[in-house]
Protein backbone atom coordinates (compact mmCIF):
# COMPACT_ATOMS: atom_id res chain seq x y z
CA UNK A 1 0.00 0.00 0.00
CA UNK A 2 1.40 3.68 -1.11
CA UNK A 3 2.14 6.11 1.49
CA UNK A 4 -0.90 8.16 1.77
CA UNK A 5 -1.92 11.80 1.53
CA UNK A 6 -2.99 13.01 4.97
CA UNK A 7 -4.46 16.59 5.95
CA UNK A 8 -4.68 17.71 9.44
CA UNK A 9 -6.79 20.05 10.56
CA UNK A 10 -5.18 22.25 13.62
CA UNK A 11 -1.62 22.17 15.14
CA UNK A 12 -3.45 21.39 18.96
CA UNK A 13 -0.80 19.08 20.74
CA UNK A 14 -3.51 16.54 19.47
CA UNK A 15 -2.88 17.23 15.91
CA UNK A 16 0.97 17.26 15.79
CA UNK A 17 1.25 14.29 17.91
CA UNK A 18 -1.00 12.73 14.95
CA UNK A 19 1.07 14.29 12.18
CA UNK A 20 4.55 12.90 13.92
CA UNK A 21 3.18 9.34 14.43
CA UNK A 22 1.91 9.30 10.38
CA UNK A 23 4.72 11.28 9.18
CA UNK A 24 7.31 8.60 11.12
CA UNK A 25 5.23 5.99 9.44
CA UNK A 26 6.49 7.28 5.79
CA UNK A 27 3.29 9.09 5.12
CA UNK A 28 2.93 12.59 3.11
CA UNK A 29 1.82 14.68 6.21
CA UNK A 30 0.23 18.49 6.05
CA UNK A 31 -0.44 20.50 8.97
CA UNK A 32 -3.13 23.30 8.51
CA UNK A 33 -2.81 25.85 11.77
CA UNK A 34 -5.27 28.85 11.72
CA UNK A 35 -3.21 30.32 14.14
CA UNK A 36 0.84 31.84 13.56
CA UNK A 37 1.68 29.41 16.40
CA UNK A 38 1.91 25.61 17.20
CA UNK A 39 0.32 24.02 20.33
CA UNK A 40 -3.27 25.22 20.29
CA UNK A 41 -4.38 25.56 23.58
CA UNK A 42 -0.57 24.61 24.78
CA UNK A 43 0.65 27.90 23.48
CA UNK A 44 3.54 31.05 24.48
CA UNK A 45 2.05 33.97 26.27
CA UNK A 46 4.28 37.05 26.53
CA UNK A 47 3.07 40.07 28.93
CA UNK A 48 6.46 42.58 29.47
CA UNK A 49 9.79 40.85 30.13
CA UNK A 50 7.55 37.68 31.63
CA UNK A 51 6.68 34.33 29.56
CA UNK A 52 3.73 32.35 30.47
CA UNK A 53 2.48 28.79 29.88
CA UNK A 54 -1.17 29.81 27.96
CA UNK A 55 -3.15 27.34 29.02
CA UNK A 56 -1.73 23.87 30.72
CA UNK A 57 0.87 24.46 33.42
CA UNK A 58 0.48 20.88 34.78
CA UNK A 59 2.09 18.03 33.40
CA UNK A 60 1.04 14.82 34.58
CA UNK A 61 0.81 11.22 33.64
CA UNK A 62 4.42 11.21 31.88
CA UNK A 63 3.66 7.88 29.48
CA UNK A 64 1.65 9.06 26.81
CA UNK A 65 4.58 11.36 25.87
CA UNK A 66 7.23 8.79 26.98
CA UNK A 67 5.46 6.52 24.44
CA UNK A 68 4.73 9.08 21.41
CA UNK A 69 8.72 10.23 21.43
CA UNK A 70 9.74 6.29 21.72
CA UNK A 71 7.64 4.94 18.85
CA UNK A 72 9.18 7.53 17.06
CA UNK A 73 12.87 6.11 17.89
CA UNK A 74 13.16 8.96 20.28
CA UNK A 75 13.29 9.87 24.27
CA UNK A 76 10.88 12.34 26.01
CA UNK A 77 13.35 12.87 28.67
CA UNK A 78 16.34 13.42 26.06
CA UNK A 79 14.71 16.18 24.53
CA UNK A 80 12.50 17.78 27.72
CA UNK A 81 14.31 18.73 30.97
CA UNK A 82 11.82 17.74 32.96
CA UNK A 83 11.77 18.51 36.73
CA UNK A 84 9.65 17.11 39.51
CA UNK A 85 7.18 19.96 41.68
CA UNK A 86 7.75 19.21 45.00
CA UNK A 87 5.42 20.65 46.61
CA UNK A 88 2.90 19.64 44.03
CA UNK A 89 1.28 22.56 44.71
CA UNK A 90 0.06 24.69 48.18
CA UNK A 91 -3.29 24.89 48.91
CA UNK A 92 -5.15 27.77 50.25
CA UNK A 93 -8.01 27.34 52.34
CA UNK A 94 -10.62 30.53 53.03
CA UNK A 95 -10.07 30.14 56.85
CA UNK A 96 -6.46 30.95 56.53
CA UNK A 97 -5.18 27.53 56.72
CA UNK A 98 -2.60 25.82 54.24
CA UNK A 99 -1.35 22.76 52.95
CA UNK A 100 1.65 21.49 50.87
CA UNK A 101 0.54 18.66 48.70
CA UNK A 102 2.96 16.34 47.75
CA UNK A 103 4.06 12.54 46.74
CA UNK A 104 5.34 11.46 49.50
CA UNK A 105 3.26 9.36 51.12
CA UNK A 106 4.40 9.46 55.03
CA UNK A 107 5.14 13.29 54.41
CA UNK A 108 1.75 13.52 53.22
CA UNK A 109 0.12 11.64 55.52
CA UNK A 110 2.10 13.75 58.58
CA UNK A 111 0.18 16.71 56.85
CA UNK A 112 -2.97 15.10 56.74
CA UNK A 113 -2.83 14.49 60.02
CA UNK A 114 -1.61 18.03 61.36
CA UNK A 115 -4.70 19.38 59.32
CA UNK A 116 -7.24 16.77 60.16
CA UNK A 117 -6.03 13.97 62.48
CA UNK A 118 -4.65 10.94 62.51
CA UNK A 119 -7.28 9.11 61.23
CA UNK A 120 -7.47 10.65 57.85
CA UNK A 121 -3.80 10.30 58.02
CA UNK A 122 -4.18 6.57 58.65
CA UNK A 123 -6.56 5.79 55.93
CA UNK A 124 -4.64 7.55 53.63
CA UNK A 125 -2.15 5.34 52.29
CA UNK A 126 -4.99 2.80 51.62
CA UNK A 127 -6.96 5.45 49.65
CA UNK A 128 -3.69 5.97 47.67
CA UNK A 129 -3.67 2.07 46.88
CA UNK A 130 -7.38 1.89 45.78
CA UNK A 131 -7.12 5.33 43.29
CA UNK A 132 -3.60 3.31 42.16
CA UNK A 133 -5.71 0.26 41.17
CA UNK A 134 -8.25 2.44 39.72
CA UNK A 135 -5.30 3.63 37.45
CA UNK A 136 -4.25 0.99 36.48
CA UNK A 137 -7.51 -1.15 35.77
CA UNK A 138 -8.88 1.87 33.89
CA UNK A 139 -6.08 3.84 31.67
CA UNK A 140 -5.59 0.34 29.34
CA UNK A 141 -8.93 -1.09 28.94
CA UNK A 142 -11.42 2.03 29.00
CA UNK A 143 -8.94 4.96 27.95
CA UNK A 144 -6.56 3.57 25.47
CA UNK A 145 -9.49 1.56 23.44
CA UNK A 146 -10.54 2.06 20.35
CA UNK A 147 -14.78 1.08 21.18
CA UNK A 148 -16.31 -0.58 18.15
CA UNK A 149 -19.24 -1.60 20.07
CA UNK A 150 -21.32 -1.89 22.48
CA UNK A 151 -19.85 -5.17 22.89
CA UNK A 152 -16.27 -4.33 23.39
CA UNK A 153 -16.96 -1.90 26.49
CA UNK A 154 -19.57 -4.09 27.85
CA UNK A 155 -17.73 -7.50 27.62
CA UNK A 156 -17.84 -9.60 30.51
CA UNK A 157 -14.07 -8.76 31.99
CA UNK A 158 -14.79 -5.03 31.16
CA UNK A 159 -17.80 -5.05 33.61
CA UNK A 160 -15.86 -7.25 35.60
CA UNK A 161 -13.46 -4.07 36.02
CA UNK A 162 -16.04 -1.54 36.07
CA UNK A 163 -17.97 -3.39 38.84
CA UNK A 164 -14.51 -4.29 41.34
CA UNK A 165 -13.38 -0.36 40.85
CA UNK A 166 -16.64 1.08 41.25
CA UNK A 167 -16.03 2.84 37.95
CA UNK A 168 -19.38 4.44 37.39
CA UNK A 169 -19.78 5.40 41.14
CA UNK A 170 -20.20 9.40 42.12
CA UNK A 171 -16.47 11.06 42.77
CA UNK A 172 -17.89 14.00 45.31
CA UNK A 173 -19.97 10.53 46.89
CA UNK A 174 -16.99 8.02 47.42
CA UNK A 175 -14.68 10.40 48.57
CA UNK A 176 -16.92 12.14 51.02
CA UNK A 177 -17.54 8.92 52.39
CA UNK A 178 -14.09 8.20 53.05
CA UNK A 179 -12.96 11.49 54.42
CA UNK A 180 -15.00 13.75 56.69
CA UNK A 181 -13.82 16.78 56.74
CA UNK A 182 -14.61 19.28 53.93
CA UNK A 183 -10.80 20.39 53.23
CA UNK A 184 -9.95 16.99 52.52
CA UNK A 185 -12.71 16.46 50.71
CA UNK A 186 -12.17 19.14 48.63
CA UNK A 187 -8.63 18.49 48.00
CA UNK A 188 -9.52 14.86 46.78
CA UNK A 189 -12.10 16.42 44.14
CA UNK A 190 -11.99 19.24 42.83
CA UNK A 191 -8.86 17.65 39.68
CA UNK A 192 -12.42 16.89 38.44
CA UNK A 193 -12.13 21.06 37.35
CA UNK A 194 -9.80 20.11 35.44
CA UNK A 195 -12.17 18.57 33.10
CA UNK A 196 -14.56 21.46 33.04
CA UNK A 197 -16.27 18.79 35.57
CA UNK A 198 -18.24 18.83 39.00
CA UNK A 199 -16.75 16.12 41.17
CA UNK A 200 -20.51 15.71 42.04
CA UNK A 201 -21.65 15.80 38.59
CA UNK A 202 -18.33 13.03 38.24
CA UNK A 203 -17.96 9.01 37.94
CA UNK A 204 -15.07 8.03 40.32
CA UNK A 205 -13.64 6.94 37.28
CA UNK A 206 -12.11 10.35 37.03
CA UNK A 207 -10.25 10.01 40.75
CA UNK A 208 -7.38 8.59 38.81
CA UNK A 209 -7.23 12.20 38.11
CA UNK A 210 -6.14 12.54 42.02
CA UNK A 211 -3.74 9.59 41.66
CA UNK A 212 -1.66 11.47 38.85
CA UNK A 213 -1.06 14.15 41.41
CA UNK A 214 -0.18 12.31 44.60
CA UNK A 215 0.50 9.10 43.31
CA UNK A 216 3.01 10.09 40.26
CA UNK A 217 3.32 13.98 40.86
CA UNK A 218 3.33 16.60 38.55
CA UNK A 219 6.31 17.89 36.54
CA UNK A 220 7.24 20.95 34.62
CA UNK A 221 9.80 21.17 31.43
CA UNK A 222 12.33 23.95 31.21
CA UNK A 223 10.96 26.09 28.61
CA UNK A 224 7.64 25.36 29.68
CA UNK A 225 4.60 23.55 28.50
CA UNK A 226 4.54 24.66 25.27
CA UNK A 227 8.54 23.00 24.89
CA UNK A 228 6.58 19.98 24.47
CA UNK A 229 4.26 21.09 21.73
CA UNK A 230 7.57 22.35 19.87
CA UNK A 231 9.46 19.56 20.36
CA UNK A 232 6.89 17.06 19.16
CA UNK A 233 6.77 19.86 15.73
CA UNK A 234 9.83 19.59 15.25
CA UNK A 235 9.77 15.78 14.92
CA UNK A 236 7.45 15.53 13.17
CA UNK A 237 9.23 18.28 10.30
CA UNK A 238 12.19 16.44 10.70
CA UNK A 239 10.20 12.85 9.10
CA UNK A 240 8.83 15.19 6.63
CA UNK A 241 5.39 16.83 7.86
CA UNK A 242 4.17 20.10 6.36
CA UNK A 243 3.52 22.33 9.42
CA UNK A 244 1.78 25.65 7.43
CA UNK A 245 0.84 28.07 10.12
CA UNK A 246 -1.76 31.57 8.99
CA UNK A 247 -3.71 28.79 7.27
CA UNK A 248 -7.54 29.18 8.01
CA UNK A 249 -9.68 25.81 6.82
CA UNK A 250 -12.84 26.78 5.66
CA UNK A 251 -14.32 23.10 4.75
CA UNK A 252 -13.69 19.49 4.68
CA UNK A 253 -15.02 17.26 1.76
CA UNK A 254 -14.31 13.82 0.35
CA UNK A 255 -11.30 13.63 -0.81
CA UNK A 256 -10.46 17.63 -0.49
CA UNK A 257 -9.53 21.05 2.01
CA UNK A 258 -10.06 24.62 1.64
CA UNK A 259 -8.59 27.67 2.81
CA UNK A 260 -10.57 30.72 3.68
CA UNK A 261 -8.67 32.08 0.87
CA UNK A 262 -9.85 29.72 -1.55
CA UNK A 263 -6.59 27.24 -1.95
CA UNK A 264 -7.98 23.14 -2.44
CA UNK A 265 -5.42 20.80 -0.97
CA UNK A 266 -6.25 17.36 -1.64
CA UNK A 267 -6.39 14.54 0.85
CA UNK A 268 -6.71 10.79 0.96
CA UNK A 269 -7.13 11.26 4.74
CA UNK A 270 -8.76 14.25 6.63
CA UNK A 271 -8.04 14.80 10.79
CA UNK A 272 -9.51 17.09 12.09
CA UNK A 273 -7.90 18.32 15.32
CA UNK A 274 -9.93 22.16 15.69
CA UNK A 275 -12.36 21.05 18.09
CA UNK A 276 -14.82 18.13 17.10
CA UNK A 277 -18.51 19.91 18.02
CA UNK A 278 -16.89 23.44 15.52
CA UNK A 279 -15.42 21.32 13.43
CA UNK A 280 -18.81 18.48 12.37
CA UNK A 281 -20.94 22.30 12.44
CA UNK A 282 -18.79 24.66 10.90
CA UNK A 283 -16.42 22.50 8.34
CA UNK A 284 -18.10 19.21 7.31
CA UNK A 285 -21.48 18.95 5.68
CA UNK A 286 -22.32 16.56 8.77
CA UNK A 287 -22.94 18.83 11.90
CA UNK A 288 -23.56 16.56 15.08
CA UNK A 289 -27.00 14.89 15.38
CA UNK A 290 -26.63 14.69 18.86
CA UNK A 291 -27.10 17.56 21.12
CA UNK A 292 -23.75 17.85 23.45
CA UNK A 293 -23.00 19.13 27.04
CA UNK A 294 -20.17 21.20 27.23
CA UNK A 295 -17.55 21.91 30.11
CA UNK A 296 -17.06 25.06 32.21
CA UNK A 297 -14.91 27.83 30.37
CA UNK A 298 -11.42 29.62 32.28
CA UNK A 299 -10.61 33.31 32.90
CA UNK A 300 -7.50 33.95 32.39
CA UNK A 301 -4.82 36.74 33.40
CA UNK A 302 -1.37 36.62 32.86
CA UNK A 303 0.03 39.10 34.86
CA UNK A 304 3.51 40.99 34.74
CA UNK A 305 3.89 41.67 38.47
CA UNK A 306 6.88 43.78 39.87
CA UNK A 307 7.66 42.03 43.16
CA UNK A 308 8.30 38.40 44.41
CA UNK A 309 5.67 36.73 46.24
CA UNK A 310 7.69 34.42 48.72
CA UNK A 311 4.69 33.13 50.22
CA UNK A 312 3.49 30.69 47.01
CA UNK A 313 4.46 27.89 45.49
CA UNK A 314 5.01 27.66 41.52
CA UNK A 315 1.40 26.06 41.71
CA UNK A 316 -1.09 27.05 44.36
CA UNK A 317 -4.55 26.28 44.68
CA UNK A 318 -7.34 28.74 46.79
CA UNK A 319 -10.47 27.41 47.68
CA UNK A 320 -13.50 30.01 48.57
CA UNK A 321 -15.31 29.36 51.63
CA UNK A 322 -18.39 27.67 50.12
CA UNK A 323 -16.53 25.18 47.53
CA UNK A 324 -19.99 23.46 46.44
CA UNK A 325 -21.94 26.75 46.51
CA UNK A 326 -18.97 27.74 43.69
CA UNK A 327 -19.58 24.27 42.01
CA UNK A 328 -22.93 24.97 41.61
CA UNK A 329 -22.91 28.63 40.71
CA UNK A 330 -20.74 27.33 37.55
CA UNK A 331 -22.21 24.30 36.47
CA UNK A 332 -26.21 24.09 37.04
CA UNK A 333 -27.15 27.61 38.05
CA UNK A 334 -24.71 28.25 35.08
CA UNK A 335 -23.52 32.35 36.71
CA UNK A 336 -20.44 33.71 37.25
CA UNK A 337 -19.01 32.41 40.76
CA UNK A 338 -18.59 34.72 44.03
CA UNK A 339 -15.67 34.23 46.05
CA UNK A 340 -14.44 31.86 43.55
CA UNK A 341 -12.09 28.87 43.87
CA UNK A 342 -8.60 29.29 41.50
CA UNK A 343 -5.31 28.71 40.45
CA UNK A 344 -2.05 30.58 40.57
CA UNK A 345 1.16 29.84 38.68
CA UNK A 346 4.34 31.46 38.64
CA UNK A 347 6.63 29.10 36.68
CA UNK A 348 9.70 31.26 37.91
CA UNK A 349 9.89 29.66 41.00
CA UNK A 350 10.92 26.82 39.11
CA UNK A 351 12.71 28.44 36.30
CA UNK A 352 14.53 32.14 37.43
CA UNK A 353 14.73 33.23 33.09
CA UNK A 354 10.85 33.25 33.01
CA UNK A 355 10.53 36.56 34.52
CA UNK A 356 13.08 40.05 34.96
CA UNK A 357 14.50 40.06 38.30
CA UNK A 358 12.40 41.25 40.68
CA UNK A 359 9.15 40.28 38.83
CA UNK A 360 7.19 37.18 38.91
CA UNK A 361 4.94 35.94 35.73
CA UNK A 362 1.96 35.25 37.56
CA UNK A 363 -0.75 33.29 35.83
CA UNK A 364 -4.26 33.81 37.31
CA UNK A 365 -6.90 30.28 35.96
CA UNK A 366 -11.02 31.00 37.37
CA UNK A 367 -13.79 28.43 36.60
CA UNK A 368 -16.25 30.49 34.93
CA UNK A 369 -19.10 29.64 32.67
CA UNK A 370 -18.97 28.94 29.29
CA UNK A 371 -20.54 31.44 26.87
CA UNK A 372 -24.13 29.56 27.91
CA UNK A 373 -23.66 32.72 30.31
CA UNK A 374 -21.36 35.06 28.10
CA UNK A 375 -19.79 37.38 30.95
CA UNK A 376 -20.73 40.81 31.19
CA UNK A 377 -17.74 43.60 31.98
CA UNK A 378 -19.14 44.66 35.40
CA UNK A 379 -19.20 40.44 36.46
CA UNK A 380 -15.36 39.79 35.52
CA UNK A 381 -14.73 42.81 36.97
CA UNK A 382 -15.80 41.51 39.96
CA UNK A 383 -14.58 38.28 39.81
CA UNK A 384 -11.04 39.79 39.33
CA UNK A 385 -11.72 42.03 42.49
CA UNK A 386 -12.36 39.34 44.74
CA UNK A 387 -9.18 37.10 43.51
CA UNK A 388 -6.36 40.18 43.90
CA UNK A 389 -8.40 40.76 47.38
CA UNK A 390 -8.12 37.12 48.39
CA UNK A 391 -4.37 37.47 47.06
CA UNK A 392 -3.94 40.52 48.51
CA UNK A 393 -4.88 38.99 52.10
CA UNK A 394 -2.94 36.13 52.02
CA UNK A 395 0.32 36.41 50.11
CA UNK A 396 1.03 40.27 49.88
CA UNK A 397 0.07 40.75 46.43
CA UNK A 398 -0.50 44.53 45.56
CA UNK A 399 -2.40 45.26 42.33
CA UNK A 400 -0.52 48.49 42.35
CA UNK A 401 2.34 46.88 41.05
CA UNK A 402 1.07 44.95 38.02
CA UNK A 403 3.30 46.64 35.33
CA UNK A 404 1.02 44.58 32.69
CA UNK A 405 -1.94 42.17 32.13
CA UNK A 406 -3.46 40.09 29.61
CA UNK A 407 -6.92 38.66 29.45
CA UNK A 408 -8.46 35.30 27.91
CA UNK A 409 -11.91 34.48 29.01
CA UNK A 410 -14.51 32.07 26.88
CA UNK A 411 -15.22 34.80 24.36
CA UNK A 412 -11.53 34.28 23.38
CA UNK A 413 -11.07 30.73 23.88
CA UNK A 414 -13.79 30.47 21.04
CA UNK A 415 -12.29 33.37 18.86
CA UNK A 416 -8.57 32.54 18.51
CA UNK A 417 -9.22 28.75 19.22
CA UNK A 418 -12.55 28.12 17.73
CA UNK A 419 -13.50 26.07 20.99
CA UNK A 420 -17.11 25.44 20.87
CA UNK A 421 -19.45 27.42 23.69
CA UNK A 422 -15.13 28.95 24.52
CA UNK A 423 -15.81 26.06 26.54
CA UNK A 424 -11.87 25.62 27.59
CA UNK A 425 -11.99 22.02 28.42
CA UNK A 426 -13.42 20.58 25.12
CA UNK A 427 -17.68 18.80 25.71
CA UNK A 428 -18.18 17.37 28.98
CA UNK A 429 -16.77 14.53 30.57
CA UNK A 430 -20.09 13.53 32.04
CA UNK A 431 -20.85 9.90 32.39
CA UNK A 432 -22.81 9.80 29.01
CA UNK A 433 -20.12 11.60 27.11
CA UNK A 434 -17.66 9.56 28.83
CA UNK A 435 -15.58 5.86 26.68
CA UNK A 436 -17.63 4.64 24.91
CA UNK A 437 -20.57 7.03 24.86
CA UNK A 438 -17.98 9.93 24.16
CA UNK A 439 -18.48 11.17 20.19
CA UNK A 440 -16.08 8.42 18.65
CA UNK A 441 -12.78 9.71 16.64
CA UNK A 442 -14.47 8.68 12.94
CA UNK A 443 -17.12 10.00 11.25
CA UNK A 444 -20.11 8.45 10.38
CA UNK A 445 -20.86 10.37 7.23
CA UNK A 446 -17.65 9.98 5.67
CA UNK A 447 -15.63 7.24 5.48
CA UNK A 448 -11.66 9.51 5.07
CA UNK A 449 -12.42 11.92 7.95
CA UNK A 450 -11.06 11.34 11.78
CA UNK A 451 -11.08 13.26 14.99
CA UNK A 452 -8.35 13.82 17.11
CA UNK A 453 -8.27 15.88 20.60
CA UNK A 454 -10.03 17.03 23.60
CA UNK A 455 -13.63 16.35 22.45
CA UNK A 456 -13.47 13.67 21.16
CA UNK A 457 -11.82 10.10 22.82
CA UNK A 458 -10.35 9.50 25.31
CA UNK A 459 -10.93 13.24 26.39
CA UNK A 460 -9.24 16.46 28.10
CA UNK A 461 -5.33 17.08 28.82
CA UNK A 462 -2.32 16.66 26.91
CA UNK A 463 -1.64 13.34 28.07
CA UNK A 464 -5.29 12.35 26.75
CA UNK A 465 -4.73 13.87 23.75
CA UNK A 466 -1.78 12.44 22.92
CA UNK A 467 -3.64 8.70 23.33
CA UNK A 468 -6.08 10.16 20.97
CA UNK A 469 -3.24 10.74 18.47
CA UNK A 470 -2.42 6.73 19.57
CA UNK A 471 -6.25 5.76 19.18
CA UNK A 472 -6.48 7.54 15.45
CA UNK A 473 -3.09 5.88 14.18
CA UNK A 474 -4.68 2.43 15.37
CA UNK A 475 -8.41 3.21 14.14
CA UNK A 476 -6.53 3.77 10.40
CA UNK A 477 -4.72 0.94 10.71
CA UNK A 478 -7.85 -1.27 11.95
CA UNK A 479 -9.59 -0.03 8.91
CA UNK A 480 -6.86 -0.56 6.16
CA UNK A 481 -6.37 3.07 5.64
CA UNK A 482 -2.36 2.67 6.48
CA UNK A 483 -0.49 -0.46 6.47
CA UNK A 484 -0.02 -2.23 10.33
C1 LIG B 1 -6.85 27.13 30.67
C2 LIG B 1 -6.50 25.69 30.42
C3 LIG B 1 -5.70 25.01 31.32
C4 LIG B 1 -5.36 23.69 31.08
N1 LIG B 1 -4.52 23.06 31.96
C5 LIG B 1 -4.06 21.83 31.65
C6 LIG B 1 -3.01 21.25 32.43
O1 LIG B 1 -2.52 21.87 33.38
N2 LIG B 1 -2.56 20.02 32.08
C7 LIG B 1 -3.07 19.33 30.99
O2 LIG B 1 -2.60 18.22 30.71
N3 LIG B 1 -4.06 19.88 30.24
C8 LIG B 1 -4.55 21.11 30.53
N4 LIG B 1 -5.48 21.69 29.74
C9 LIG B 1 -6.07 20.91 28.63
C10 LIG B 1 -5.18 20.89 27.40
O3 LIG B 1 -4.68 22.18 27.15
C11 LIG B 1 -5.99 20.44 26.21
O4 LIG B 1 -6.64 19.22 26.48
C12 LIG B 1 -5.14 20.23 24.96
O5 LIG B 1 -4.19 21.25 24.80
C13 LIG B 1 -6.08 20.17 23.77
O6 LIG B 1 -5.34 19.88 22.62
P1 LIG B 1 -6.09 19.62 21.24
O7 LIG B 1 -5.05 19.21 20.28
O8 LIG B 1 -7.25 18.75 21.44
O9 LIG B 1 -6.77 21.02 20.81
P2 LIG B 1 -6.30 22.52 20.66
O10 LIG B 1 -5.16 22.83 21.53
O11 LIG B 1 -7.53 23.34 20.83
O12 LIG B 1 -5.81 22.60 19.14
C14 LIG B 1 -6.68 22.70 18.05
C15 LIG B 1 -6.02 23.55 17.00
O13 LIG B 1 -6.89 23.65 15.87
C16 LIG B 1 -6.75 24.96 15.35
N5 LIG B 1 -7.92 25.28 14.52
C17 LIG B 1 -9.20 25.46 14.92
N6 LIG B 1 -9.99 25.73 13.87
C18 LIG B 1 -9.20 25.74 12.78
C19 LIG B 1 -9.44 25.98 11.41
N7 LIG B 1 -10.66 26.25 10.92
N8 LIG B 1 -8.39 25.92 10.56
C20 LIG B 1 -7.14 25.64 10.99
N9 LIG B 1 -6.86 25.41 12.29
C21 LIG B 1 -7.89 25.45 13.19
C22 LIG B 1 -6.66 25.83 16.57
O14 LIG B 1 -6.12 27.11 16.29
C23 LIG B 1 -5.74 24.97 17.46
O15 LIG B 1 -4.39 25.29 17.25
C24 LIG B 1 -5.85 23.01 29.94
C25 LIG B 1 -6.66 23.70 29.04
C26 LIG B 1 -6.97 25.03 29.26
C27 LIG B 1 -7.80 25.76 28.26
Amino acid sequence: MKSKQIVIVGAGVGGLGTALRLAHRGHSVTVLEKNNFVGGRNHREQVGGCHFDAGPTLLMMLDPFRKLFADVGESFDKHLDIRLCDPTYRVFFSDGIQIDATTDIEKMAKRISDLSGPAPAAAYPQFLKELKQLYDESIPHFVRKNFRSLADFASPPQLGRVVRNHMLGNLAKRVHKKFEDPKLRMLFTFQSMYLGLSPHDAPWVYATLAYMEYGEGIWYPMGGLPAISEAIARLAEERGAKIRLNCNVKSIDEKSVTLQGGEVINADIVIANADMPYAQRELTAAPPKRSLRYSCSAHLMYLDYNGELPGMEHHNVFFGNDFDGNLDSLFHKVAMPSDPAFYACISKKTEPSMAPNGHSNLMLLVPVPNLDCPPTKEATQKLEQEVFARLTKEVGFNPSKIRGIKRRGPTEWQQELNLEKGAAFGISHDLFQSAFMRPQNRSLTQPNLFFVGASTVPGNGLPMVLISAELVEQRLVQEGLIPA
